[in-house]
């Protein structure tokens, strides 16, 4: 009995698996491991020789995690390129691998809102100070600057909401002259309309949550590097930390990068086309996209992108939230939530109030930041419309 029991044991536990000769696919296969397994005792006594590009255990890398991240790599145009749970925890695992006690990091003013709440939150409890800088004015980088202790100048281009586009090739040269590294997010524009590393930025991050993964139904992060040195700091600080990432959300992810230009030239068109029509709507006070020569630092966007995503704010006439928040409620399309870039257009209300150290945007006024997805943009204009009226 008990031997009838092993061997039936052993048949369900090693199988010879079928064959792949003659099977060819597009796609990548998703290689699910914990384990990897070596060809003898002396290749896993020397496992450590796999860091950081082979393989030694499943948290580090899989062939599907690696995939996706060569594929972020040739699109950024850097050296290598590591994958994170999400678009946040790419700008904390950066941070908490550059910065250490007695150091200081520069932020922009408007960043997504969470990094300012993570340099509060994390980095000053660790003893990292931090310093936050007007976009626009990069004398207020230049005087916050501390000789020998600025390890990090953060940039985000355009910033969140108000959407400002800084000069990144000036601020790499600051950074430069200073001895400090410089790190872009580059989620907005991603690496289709945007490669900072040629425009010297040391390390890029996407929220692969946004137009890579493209269809809001996963979380992802990138890190991206210009030099090797930084790539192996960081890997070393993700083993360390423990942090790895599904191969299913990296196969979602390498699905979404195979339509995201189209995607990503479709959704601009629209959205800049919407930007220059809600331009003259007297229920408007101000359309912000980059692409419009008004708005913030359009210059070093016709500079240094190639062109425009879905994503645009708008600041309201209209003060009153309880009837804004009605005319919002007229919309069919247009569904309302964060974490924007998928195939449903969305529309989020933001407010600046106690916020912003600099002078940009208005505290008392709202803002509506849309994301356009990929229905009929006539659909949607009409629903637009239909909001306005409300208001
Ligand atoms: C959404 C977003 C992030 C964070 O991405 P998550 O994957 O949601 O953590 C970071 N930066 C920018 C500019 C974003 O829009």
């Amino acid at each position: 009995m008990a031997d009838h029991v092993f061997e039936q044991s052993t048949l369900c536990v090693h199988r010879t698996g079928a064959s792949t000769e003659g099977f060819r696919s597009f796609s990548t296969p998703v290689y699910r491991a914990s384990t990897i397994v070596f060809p003898n005792a002396q290749s896993y006594r020397d496992r450590s020789l796999q860091f950081p590009d082979g393989y030694s255990y499943g948290l580090m890398g899989t062939p599907t995690t690696r995939s996706l991240e060569e594929q972020l790599t040739r699109l950024a145009g850097g050296v290598r390129s590591v994958l994170v749970p999400s678009g946040q925890a790419a700008i904390s695992v950066l941070m908490l691998t550059l910065l250490a006690h007695g150091d200081h990091v520069l932020i922009p003013d408007s960043v997504y809102p969470p990094v300012k709440e993570f340099a509060e939150a994390v980095l000053q409890r660790y003893g990292v100070a931090f310093d936050i800088y007007d976009p626009m004015n990069l004398q207020s980088l230049r005087s916050s600057i501390r000789v020998g202790r600025t390890k990090l100048i953060w940039i985000e281009a355009p910033c969140s909401t108000t959407m400002e586009v800084c000069d990144i090739r000036e601020i790499v040269s600051i950074a430069k002259e200073r001895g400090a590294l410089t790190g872009c997010d580059n989620t907005w524009a991603t690496s289709i309309f945007c490669k900072p590393i040629s425009l010297g930025v040391d390390v890029v991050a996407e929220a692969l949550t946004k137009y890579v993964g493209g269809h809001s139904d996963l979380l992802l992060g990138a890190l991206s590097f210009a030099s090797m040195g930084v790539y192996l700091q960081v890997r070393e600080q993700l083993a360390n930390l423990g942090i790895g990432v599904s191969p299913d959300d990296c196969s979602l992810a390498l699905r979404g990068i195979e339509t995201m230009s189209v995607r990503l030239a479709h959704v601009g068109s629209t959205a800049l086309d919407f930007a220059l029509r809600l331009k003259d709507r007297p229920e408007i006070a101000r359309v912000i996209h980059p692409a419009l020569p008004e708005s913030p630092g359009h210059e070093y966007w016709k500079r240094d992108f190639q062109g425009s995503t879905g994503v645009f704010s708008v600041q309201l006439q209209m003060q009153d939230t309880a009837q804004i928040d009605r005319a919002l409620g007229r919309l069919g399309l247009f569904a309302i939530g964060a974490s924007w870039g998928g195939t449903r257009s969305l529309v989020a209300p933001m407010s600046l109030d106690g916020q912003r150290s600099f002078g940009a945007g208005s505290c008392n006024s709202t803002y509506l930041r849309f994301s356009v997805g990929l229905e009929s943009p006539l659909d949607l204009w009409r629903d637009i419309e239909q909001f306005l009226s409300a208001l």
